[in-house]
């Protein structure tokens, strides 16, 4: 994590704020404020001034991305596997909800010491666009977020920051 965000420090304080951030979230989604989404933007351009990815990885160690079976066939590809081999040694299909997602975490293609990911280049897109703050549908995505914050230090720290600037403009 970066210099003034301590990976640990900021999933013990997420575990702490989880509920309370997750009714601001419920209640933001009721407000519908106006400008969420240019204040969203703005609040988490900054964040990642301060979060350096390659030094947490959190995400890849503890979550698993969705994959599209045109990125499984991609990767599998890459790493001189066909589809088959490459869903029945890594992936799964989610019971819950259908999607195909890892067995196992960490990922498969995180290198464990340097935080990189092995298939950078052709990740798949919910890898790339993790962890989604910058959406249209923000406000549809409060419970997932919720979630997220106790996984991702990008994404607590954008949510306490949107509720200060929030509070202060209410
Ligand atoms: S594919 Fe790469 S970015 Fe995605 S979870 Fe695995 S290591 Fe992380
Ligand atoms: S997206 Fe979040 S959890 Fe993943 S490496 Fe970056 S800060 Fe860490």
């Amino acid at each position: 994590m970066n210099k003034t965000l301590p990976l640990q420090q900021l999933i013990r304080r997420a575990h702490q704020k989880k509920k309370h951030l997750g009714e601001f979230l419920k209640k933001l989604a009721r407000r519908k404020p106006a400008h969420l989404l240019k204040e969203v933007k703005q609040i988490e351009t900054q964040v990642w001034k301060e979060v350096d990815c390659l030094e947490c990885s959190n995400c890849c160690r503890t979550m698993t991305p969705t994959f599209k079976k045109s990125e499984v066939k991609k990767i599998a590809e890459h790493v001189g596997m066909t589809y088959d081999q490459y869903f029945k040694k890594y992936l799964k299909i989610d019971e819950d909800n259908g999607d195909i997602v890892n067995q196992n975490q960490p990922c498969q293609h995180l290198n464990l010491r340097t935080n990189k990911c092995s298939v950078y280049a052709i990740r798949p897109i919910d890898c790339s666009g993790f962890p989604h703050l910058k959406r249209k549908d923000f406000l549809d995505q409060t419970k997932v977020y919720t979630n997220n914050l106790q996984y991702c230090p990008a994404t607590l720290a954008t949510i306490e920051r949107l509720e200060k600037a929030m509070t202060t403009k209410s």
